[in-house]
């Protein structure tokens, strides 16, 4: 089922949802223990979160087994096993994970490896480094008892190869309820999600904060190119001080703006999550008013109370909620409406 017809499908079942639209603003109470992620596929890796999180577990624990459900789903075209191959016809996945001490880890251009999130928090606690690429994050992997596997699913095989006939790379990403408008109409294969990263936001029963995000970037992307997914302070940050953020969309523009850190930077200044959001998103679509017209990027964010909030460029962004109170997908607010 394609991410739009799902995200109507689940939201049918929300009771706001036939009046008048769930504010997408802040949660009306701070909300102990909650894990938050981003976009409708991210219920399913919350319920797993869940899990840990209603048995008094650690955050960051909850982050990893959540992650793990959106990586192994191989529908899911953008995160993990099945993801859309590099223009080369490689799945590369790139992924990070911190908790609330600023312990964190990472790897980028991972190939052959399901769960990347997995080697990113094993870097973390194995190694006095933060970031392990390509081919050493590899080794590292199957040094540490990972399984070599083959990523590239028959359906996403047969998207690239019909990428392959134009093969025109223009990495602009796709919008949601948006017409797309790439230079090459033929640049995309039918409507595809073209993008698409699960960032997980967790706080625990005990108050400790962690993030996690994990992708396979953009669709047909040059072989090596790296997104904001696995830029510890682009793609996400947590302090355990203030909170935590993550973001999704055209990971270039989060990396310019170290977008997940100054989230956090403007929760610090007293900013609720949705308000830091929001002016990260602002400070983007200020400085190239032109290009942020044809991007995608959404922040999520949650306080070390249990405040959550979220705030995108575009329409059709969505972030999903699993706290004792609640299990919602919410619809994004956004900069152009
Ligand atoms: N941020 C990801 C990247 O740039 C893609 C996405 O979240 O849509 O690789």
């Amino acid at each position: 089922m394609i991410r739009r017809s799902f995200l109507k499908n689940t939201m049918l079942g929300i009771p706001a949802m036939s009046g008048a639209l769930p504010s997408c603003t802040n949660n009306k109470k701070p909300q102990k223990p909650i894990i938050i992620s981003t976009w409708d596929f991210g219920k399913a890796a919350n319920s797993e979160g869940w899990k840990t999180l209603s048995a008094n577990g650690h955050a960051l624990d909850a982050i990893e087994k959540g992650a793990r459900i959106t990586e192994a789903d191989q529908s899911n075209k953008t995160v993990g096993y099945g993801g859309y191959p590099d223009r080369d016809g490689k799945v590369t996945l790139d992924a990070c994970i911190m908790d609330e001490k600023g312990n964190c880890g990472s790897v980028m251009c991972l190939e052959h490896i399901k769960h990347p999130i997995s080697v990113a928090r094993m870097v973390m606690e194995k190694t006095p480094h933060v970031i392990l690429v390509g081919d050493g994050a590899l080794q590292f992997a199957l040094e540490n008892g990972f399984q070599k596997e083959n990523l590239l699913t028959p359906d996403s095989e047969a998207a690239w190869k019909e990428w392959l006939k134009k093969a025109n790379y223009a990495p602009v990403m796709n919008i949601e309820n948006k017409t797309y408008q790439s230079p090459d109409p033929g640049f995309f294969p039918g409507s595809i999600d073209n993008h698409d990263t699960i960032g997980m936001l967790a706080l625990d029963s005990q108050g400790r904060l962690s993030g996690g995000c994990t992708t396979s970037g953009m669709a047909f992307k040059m072989h090596g190119r790296v997104g904001d997914s696995p830029v510890i302070g682009a793609g996400l940050f947590v302090d355990g001080e203030v909170g935590a953020a993550t973001s999704t969309g055209v990971g270039e523009e989060v990396i310019r703006c170290v977008g997940s850190h100054l989230v956090v930077e403007y929760m610090r200044q007293g900013n609720s999550p949705r308000e830091a959001c929001k002016k990260v998103v602002e400070r983007i679509a200020k400085r190239d008013p032109e290009k942020a017209k044809n991007i995608q990027i959404g922040f999520l964010a949650l306080d070390n109370k249990g405040n959550y909030g979220a705030y995108a460029l575009q329409k059709g962004f969505s972030f999903a909620v699993k706290s004792a109170d609640e299990e919602i997908v919410i619809p994004g607010e956004s900069y152009f409406k």
